[in-house]
C-alpha cells in the first residue's frame, strides 16, 4: 500500500493516523486482496484509487466532525466494510455496528476484525427487519450509509436506527440535487429533517463531486416505518 498517499490524503482532511492505524489499513488491503481472489467482495482496483475511493471517501464525516466520540454508529449495507472499516481503523473509540443482509459479507468481516485487532458489533439482517428490532431501533448517533439505494430510500433504511438528536449521513456522487426533493419528503415522515448536501471532496479527486447528505433526527420515527423488507425500494417515500 501507498502509505505516502493515504498520509497525504488523511492530512488534507486534516485527519491524523497513528502508526497503528497505517498498520492496520496496511493489513485491511492484504485481506481484501486476499479474499478477493477466492470471491466477488469489492471491485479490482488500481492500488491508489482504492486508498482514494474507499479510505479516503470513507473518511469524510471525520473530516466533517460529525462523529463524536465513542459514539454509536452503524453501517447499514457496509459491504466489504465501507464506510465502517476505515472509520473504525482511525477512531477505533467508535462502537461500531456493521450490518448487511449478505452472510458471505459478514463472515468476511468477522474475520477481518479478528485479524486487525478491532472490536465491533456484526448484523446479519436486512435493514427493514433490523430497523424495527428493540435492540436497534433508535439506539445510535448516526446511521452511515454508502452505494445501498437512492437519497429517498436510504433516509427510511436508516433513520430508523438513529435516536432523535443523532444524524443518518448518506454518500453520494453529483447527482443528488435531483434526489434531494423526494428525499427531504421522505425523511421528514421518519421523523427527520434534511440538510442541504455538504460538498465532501475526496483529495486529488475533486471531479468525482462526491457530496455527504445529512439527515438530523429530530423526532421518532413513527411504527408504521420501515415498512416491510423490499418496500421502501419498491415504493420510495415522499414520491
Ligand atoms: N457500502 C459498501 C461500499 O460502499 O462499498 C457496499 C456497497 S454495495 C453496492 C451494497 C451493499 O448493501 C451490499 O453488500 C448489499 O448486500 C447491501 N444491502 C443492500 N440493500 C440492503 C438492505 N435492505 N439491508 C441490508 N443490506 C443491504
Amino acid at each position: 500500500m501507498n502509505r505516502e498517499r493515504l498520509v497525504r490524503g488523511l492530512a488534507a482532511l486534516e485527519i491524523e493516523a497513528d502508526a497503528a492505524a497505517l498498520e492496520r489499513f496496511e493489513a485491511f488491503h492484504a485481506i481484501l486482496d486476499e479474499y478477493n481472489q477466492r470471491m466477488d467482495l469489492t471491485a479490482v482496483l488500481e492500488e491508489d484509487e482504492r486508498i482514494d475511493r474507499h479510505d479516503l471517501d470513507s473518511a469524510a464525516p471525520l473530516a466533517l466532525g460529525l462523529l463524536k466520540r465513542d459514539a454509536k454508529v452503524i453501517d447499514v449495507g457496509t459491504g466489504a466494510g465501507f464506510p465502517g472499516m476505515p472509520l473504525l481503523i482511525l477512531r477505533p473509540d467508535l462502537k461500531m455496528t456493521f450490518l448487511d443482509a449478505l452472510q458471505k459479507r459478514i463472515a468476511f468481516l468477522e474475520n477481518t476484525l479478528k485479524r486487525l485487532g478491532l472490536t465491533a458489533e456484526t448484523l446479519h439482517a436486512r435493514a427493514e427487519d433490523a430497523g424495527r428490532m428493540e435492540a436497534h431501533r433508535e439506539r445510535y448517533d448516526a446511521a452511515l450509509s454508502r452505494a445501498v439505494a437512492n437519497s429517498a430510500v436510504l433516509q427510511e433504511l436508516t433513520l430508523p436506527f438513529v435516536m432523535p438528536g443523532g444524524i443518518a449521513v448518506a454518500w453520494k456522487g453529483p447527482g443528488v440535487a435531483e434526489e434531494w426533493q423526494q428525499a427531504k419528503r421522505a425523511a421528514y415522515l421518519l421523523g427527520g429533517t434534511l440538510r442541504e448536501p455538504v460538498p465532501a471532496p475526496v483529495p486529488g479527486r475533486p471531479e468525482w463531486g462526491h457530496m455527504l447528505l445529512i439527515t438530523d433526527k429530530t423526532k421518532k420515527t413513527p411504527g408504521a416505518y420501515p415498512r416491510r423488507a423490499g418496500l421502501p425500494g419498491k415504493k420510495p417515500l415522499g414520491a
